[in-house]
């Protein structure tokens, strides 16, 4: 007897190479049998899921669910009220934060919230970025002693630490990350007033060689300097380089870190991403539809216009996420004996306003909307979304609906 069965959807599995009809099985938070027709006298709550895609739950690997001493909003803002069942908090917390951090996140995420370490020892001071702030044994110790929670060592290269540091801070991440068997994530992009010196892209190129198989590098679409282009707008074939020994490229979005056009240069000279990281932040303090981002499913719709197949979008959000957050054995595939974490989606066609860093808008005819998620065999509850008309992106509608009431939506 089965726990829970999702019945008529089209299941979307690319760990398995699965897109078709099937049912989806649970049996004690495990997935139990993918099949073409599973009869309903065979598990105890059934769940009509036709007309909808299910895949296995979707993965952010970057996402940001803590700030030091800061009120928290609620981490499945981030995760399983949005279709995201794991995600990776970037470098929220250095040693002297994790405590904290767990404190602040466990009790409450319903979504499986994973870490990586900043190798700054405190992370409430955000500028305290010298070399005395660096603590490589501090980063090593707690990853050690968090091997079920922390998966990499996250690092940034833009103005303020360049420019203080040189690369000292990435070789320290690297170091910190080989010790304890982990990655290194790397920044990429200038951040910060638009007055500062760039980032050479020779000291990207430099802190793209350092990197090796399974680190990953973030923010590969960034309109800013100091990333993926020289000045000059070629490829720094130091990335390209990187993804052949095995380094995961990630476009994570944010606040500053997708443009059309950058995409578009970025690809045309031989370079796509592996996953879709969203750099979501959930600001805590502030009240949740003021500050949070793009969820992963809005972001997921840039890749569709972008031409990306949903099969592609899907590979990207499971099994390549679950490869680069080394939690493939656990997560994103719906094979029997994982972890019963799953997505069922919308894919709704219609027309979508899609805005870059730069404001550049440009109309999509398909979304992905979260209709269901499954965690550890749960069926989760929704909750808030960050927008008024919900998850995905806006219609032109919608957008009107919501302008000149004074809220920033
Ligand atoms: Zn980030």
């Amino acid at each position: 007897m089965y726990d829970l069965l999702l019945k008529g959807g089209t299941v979307l599995d690319p760990s398995q190479g699965i897109n078709g009809p099937a049912d989806v099985a649970v049996a004690d938070g495990r997935i139990a049998l993918v099949a073409p027709s599973i009869p309903e006298t065979e598990a105890g709550r059934v769940i009509d899921v036709s007309g909808k895609v299910v895949a296995p739950g979707l993965i952010d690997v970057h996402a940001h669910v803590y700030q030091p001493k800061r009120n928290p909003v609620h981490p499945d803002a981030a995760g399983v009220w949005g279709g995201v069942t794991t995600l990776a908090d970037a470098g929220g917390p250095g040693p002297a934060n994790f405590p904290e951090f767990c404190e602040v996140v466990f009790p409450q995420a319903h979504t499986r919230v994973y870490s990586f370490l900043s190798v700054f020892h405190d992370r409430s001071n955000p500028m305290a970025q010298s070399e005395e702030d660096i603590d490589v044994q501090g980063v090593v110790r707690t990853a050690q002693a968090h091997p079920d929670v922390i998966k990499g060592v996250k690092c940034l290269v833009y103005p303020r630490t360049v420019q203080t540091l040189g690369l000292k801070h990435v070789q320290a991440a690297k170091t910190a990350a080989r010790e304890a068997g982990l990655r290194v994530m790397m920044h990429i992009g200038d951040i910060g007033p638009k007055s500062q010196v760039p980032t050479p892209p020779e000291v990207v190129a430099d802190a793209l060689g350092m990197l090796g198989e399974g680190d990953i590098v973030t923010h590969i679409f960034t309109p800013l300097t100091g990333a993926a282009l020289d000045f000059e707008g070629r490829l720094l074939p130091e990335l390209r380089e990187a993804q052949e020994r095995g380094v995961t490229l990630d476009p994570s979005y944010g606040d500053f870190n997708f443009g059309w056009d950058r995409a578009q240069e970025v690809m045309s000279q031989g370079v796509y991403p592996d996953t879709i990281g969203t750099d979501i932040d959930i600001q805590p303090g502030f009240g949740m539809r003021k500050n949070l981002m793009r969820g992963l499913l809005e972001y997921s719709a840039y890749f569709l216009h972008l031409g990306f197949s949903l099969e592609d979008v899907i590979r990207k959000t499971t099994v390549n996420a679950a490869k680069a957050l080394g939690i493939e054995d656990s997560a994103g595939s719906l094979a029997p004996g994982r972890d019963a974490d799953v997505s069922v989606l919308e894919v709704r066609d219609g027309s979508f306003q899609l805005v870059d860093a730069d404001g550049e808008t440009r109309m999509a005819s398909q979304a992905i909307l979260p209709h269901l998620t499954i965690k550890y065999g749960k069926v989760i509850q929704e909750g808030e979304a960050p927008h008024r008309w919900g998850w995905g992106p806006p219609t032109p509608a919608e957008l009107e609906a919501v302008a000149g009431d004074g809220d920033d939506d």
